[in-house]
């Protein structure tokens, strides 16, 4: 008799380095797919996590975890999550890991595409904007299936450095960076809130009025967090593994969420531009509705002018990258 029980979601990550295992580990606390899987060259390394992550197993929701350094193990996943690849050194910068990383993405890809013909495509690897595009090339998959993490986490980032400043709950801010995850991202102030106050017009006695000195401070420091961690680290894994998990929870749960996802962009805009302005055919974040068919459609954000022209040349950076790989 055939079961009647539901099917369970797969999400397979590929690469079991600091962010995959971090990644599995933030699902697995979250309760985020039943059933999670890890590839990696790295066979020891890939075993040694597994192991290590199904020794808590006890104490979180309901799942499975494998692992293997065959990519058979990923086969129907629902998700496959690709954090493999180089990763930047002290001084480096993620365009210069490009050439290397679109290097794996070109064996990977297709092979992945042929054992899960249904999943939809997270990219975190760097430079993630350039390797997102890549994969979407790669795979012949549809648009909306290809997807990349993008500034969702430089947005939390600037939303706790914002909660501190005005002493508020990380949680009641909105505000985003959208763009390039890197160097060329652009901070969206003029839509920033904390609660439904605008942030230009939030001055509240104990709890700030943000100066232009903050706000360059602020931004300085998201865009200067990754290098400091990596400094002090080696590499950064934490927040990457919850932003991932919460993005794919928005996939796997079919949530309808609103995140800075990076995607493909086609005629976007004209952002308050003229329509030559339009931003077309380059994979960039912007806010993005995020459900099961992964993202949907690409919101039309409000920006001002200096916005628009930084998420312009935030999109000419990426081209370029995407250029001289030969896509
Ligand atoms: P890491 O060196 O710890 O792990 C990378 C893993 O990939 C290694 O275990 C390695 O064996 C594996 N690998 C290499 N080639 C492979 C292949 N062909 N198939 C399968 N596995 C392979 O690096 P990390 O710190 O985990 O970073 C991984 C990537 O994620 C880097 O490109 C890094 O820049 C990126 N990253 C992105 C974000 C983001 O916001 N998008 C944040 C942090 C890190």
């Amino acid at each position: 008799m055939p079961s009647t029980s539901p099917r369970t979601t797969k999400i397979a990550i590929i690469g079991a380095g600091s962010v995959g295992a971090t990644i599995a580990y933030a699902c697995m606390v979250r309760g985020v797919g039943q059933q999670i899987v890890l590839y990696d060259v790295n066979r020891e390394k890939v075993e040694a996590e597994v192991l290590d992550l199904n020794h808590g197993l006890q104490f979180v929701p309901m799942a499975t975890i494998e692992g293997s350094d065959d990519l058979g193990v990923c086969a129907d996943a629902d998700v496959v999550v690709v954090t493999a690849g180089a990763k930047q050194k002290p001084g480096q910068t993620r365009m210069d890991l490009a050439g290397a990383n679109t290097a794996i993405c070109r064996k990977l890809i297709p092979d992945l595409v042929r054992l899960a013909p249904r999943a939809v495509l997270l990219m975190v690897t760097n430079p993630v904007d350039v390797i997102t595009y890549v994969a979407l090339k790669l795979s012949g998959l549809p648009r909306q299936r290809v997807l990349g993490s993008g500034t969702v986490l430089d947005s939390s980032r600037f939303r706790f450095l914002i909660a501190r400043r005005c002493n508020v709950a990380v949680q009641n801010v909105h505000a985003t960076i959208a763009g390039e995850h890197g160097d060329s991202e652009v901070p969206l102030w003029s839509s920033a809130r904390i609660g439904n106050v605008l942030l230009h017009e939030w001055a509240v006695p104990a709890h700030g009025k943000m100066t232009v000195r903050d706000r360059t401070d602020i931004f300085v420091n998201v865009k200067d967090a990754a290098r400091q961690i990596i400094e002090g680290k080696g590499a950064t894994n934490y927040a990457i593994g919850l932003a991932t998990a919460k993005i794919l929870e928005a996939i796997l749960k079919d949530e309808n969420r609103i995140l800075p996802v990076s995607s493909l962009l086609t005629n976007y805009g004209p952002l308050g531009g003229a329509r030559g302005d339009a931003i077309d055919d380059v994979c960039l974040s912007v806010p993005c509705i995020v459900n099961r068919g992964g993202v949907e459609v690409a919101l039309n954000f409000p920006m001002n002018e200096a916005e628009s022209a930084g998420l312009r040349n935030s999109a000419e950076r990426i081209r370029e990258a995407i250029k001289s790989l030969g896509f």
